[in-house]
C-alpha cells in the first residue's frame, strides 16, 4: 500500500456500522476455546508484510518483541501465524540499476533474518516447504517482489529473483513500469506491453506468482489472459464496499476465480472503509499536512515513515477528525469475496508495517479473531482454514504445477 496511507486525513465523525456489534462480541484476546483450538491447529499464511522496510536501518531485529509496528517473531508465534510473504519494495520512480540494486539489499536483508534466527524462521519456495516448516514449528519466511519496476525491463533480473527465493512479483507498484499500466497512474501502455506479456509468460515458468494487486484494470485482463497459472491479488480488498481504485470490482474477482485465482484480503482502512474514502477526497489538504509530519519525525527512513504514517492516522482518529475504522470490516470484505468468488479464492494479504490498520488488528498477535469471527459467520471449520491459508497454498501448488508442465515442454 504505503504512499496512499497519506492520503486519507479529515474531519468526518465516528464510523458506526454493523461490524461494531460483531467487535463487541469478539473482545481483543478472548477468544472462544473451539476458535482458539482451530486457530492454532491452522496453518496461517499472509501474502503481503512490508516489514523489509524496517530491516534495513540495520537495527531492527525480528527476533525481539517490538512496541512497534505489527510484525516480529514473538508476535507472529503469539497469533500463530504460519507464513509471510515479506515484500521487496521501492518506490515506482526509482527505476533502472539502481532499483535492482535496491531489491537486491532488501531480499539480502530477511534472507540475513533468516539465517540469524534459525529455530524460528526458514525460507520456504514451494508450499511443501511451507508445510514443512510448519511441521517443524518454524515460520516459513516468503519473498515477493512489489512492482515490475524493479527487474529494469531485463527476464534475466527476474530470472535471478527466482533463484534467489522470491515467489511473486506485482507486475506494478502505484506508477506504471516500462511494460504494464498501474491503477494509480495515468494509462500509458493499455495494460500489459508485449514485452510485459513476456514477463507473465517468463513468471509462468519460473513458478513466480503473478501479482495483480497494484496494477490498472486493463493490465489485470491482459495478465488474466496471458497467464497459464492462476493470478493472485496479494493485498487487495473489495470495491464493492470501499470504490478504491486499489481494490477488486466483483467482475474481476469472479473472473480470477474462474481461472483458479485468489484475492489476498487487505486490512488498510483506506481500502476497508468508504467512510475514510469519503474523508480523503473532502480534505485533500490533509494529505499534504500529514506527508509534513511524517517526514519531519521520520526523514527518509522509509521503515520508519511507514510506522509512524499509522501512528499519526490514530492520532487523528483518537481526536475525533477521521472516522475509526473497526477490524470487523475485514471480515466484511471476506465474506463478500467469498460470495462472488467462492470459497476456495478468498486469503488473507494485511499489508502490515505498511498500511494503516483497522482498530482491533493492530498486529499478528489479533489474528485469532478472524478465525473467531468466522465461526461465528456460520462458517465450517473447514472453510475458515481455506481463508486462514490453505487457498493460498493450493493457488502455490498449481503455479508450481504449470511451472513443471512448461519446463518439460508440454
Ligand atoms: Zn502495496
Amino acid at each position: 500500500m504505503r504512499i496512499e496511507m497519506l492520503r486519507t486525513f479529515l474531519a468526518v465523525g465516528l464510523c458506526i456500522s454493523a461490524g461494531t456489534f460483531l467487535a463487541a462480541a469478539v473482545t481483543a484476546g478472548d477468544t472462544s476455546a473451539r476458535a482458539r483450538k482451530l486457530h492454532f491447529s491452522s496453518l496461517v499464511v499472509d501474502t503481503h508484510d512490508d516489514t523489509t522496510q524496517r530491516l534495513l536501518d540495520g537495527k531492527f531485529d525480528l527476533g525481539a518483541r517490538s512496541s512497534t509496528g505489527s510484525i516480529d517473531v514473538p508476535r507472529m508465534r503469539e497469533g500463530n501465524l504460519g507464513a509471510i510473504f515479506f515484500s521487496i519494495w521501492i518506490p515506482s520512480k526509482i527505476t533502472g540499476p539502481e532499483a535492482v540494486h535496491r531489491a537486491m539489499l532488501q531480499i539480502d536483508a530477511v534472507r540475513e533474518q533468516i539465517r540469524r534466527h534459525p529455530k524460528d524462521l526458514v525460507l520456504a519456495t514451494t508450499a511443501a516447504e511451507v508445510r514443512e516448516a510448519h511441521k517443524q514449528r518454524k515460520i516459513a519466511a516468503l519473498l515477493g517482489v512489489e512492482g515490475g519496476h524493479m527487474i529494469n525491463s531485463n527476464l534475466g533480473v527476474l530470472r535471478s529473483y527466482a533463484a534467489l527465493g522470491v515467489r511473486y512479483m506485482t507486475l506494478t507498484h502505484s506508477g506504471n513500469d516500462e511494460w504494464a499500466d498501474s491503477s494509480t497512474d495515468k494509462a500509458v501502455h493499455h495494460g500489459l506491453t508485449d514485452f510485459g506479456k513476456d514477463v507473465v509468460r517468463e513468471m509462468n515458468r519460473l513458478g513466480m506468482m503473478v501479482d495483480i494487486s497494484h496494477v490498472s484494470d486493463k493490465t489485470f485482463c491482459d495478465a488474466l489472459e496471458t497467464s497459464k497459472a492462476p493470478l493472485i491479488a496479494s493485498h487487495s480488498s473489495c470495491r464493492a464496499i470501499c470504490d478504491a481504485r486499489r481494490n477488486m470490482t466483483d467482475e474481476m474477482i469472479r473472473d480470477l476465480a474462474a481461472k483458479g485465482g485468489i484475492v489476498q484480503i487487505n486490512y488498510h482502512v483506506g481500502f476497508l472503509s468508504q467512510e475514510f474514502r469519503n474523508a480523503e477526497k473532502a480534505h485533500p489538504e490533509w494529505e499534504q499536512a500529514i506527508a509534513a509530519e511524517i517526514k519531519q519525525r521520520c526523514g527518509d527512513n522509509e521503515g520508519r515513515q511507514l510506522i509512524e504514517g499509522d501512528r499519526i492516522t490514530r492520532e487523528y482518529v483518537e481526536q475525533g477528525k477521521l472516522p475509526r475504522v473497526e477490524w470487523t470490516k475485514i471480515i466484511e470484505h471476506v465474506d463478500h469475496a467469498v460470495k462472488v468468488a467462492g470459497i476456495d479464492h478468498v486469503g488473507l494479504g494485511s499489508d502490515f508495517d505498511g498500511a494503516n490498520m483497522p482498530y482491533g488488528m493492530e498486529d499478528a498477535t489479533k489474528l485469532p479473531k478472524i478465525t473467531e469471527a468466522l465461526l461465528q459467520k456460520g462458517y465450517s471449520e473447514g472453510d475458515a482454514r481455506k481463508i486462514l491459508g490453505e487457498n493460498t497454498l493450493r493457488v502455490m501448488t498449481e503455479v508450481e504445477g504449470v511451472s513443471r508442465k512448461l519446463n518439460a515442454g508440454k
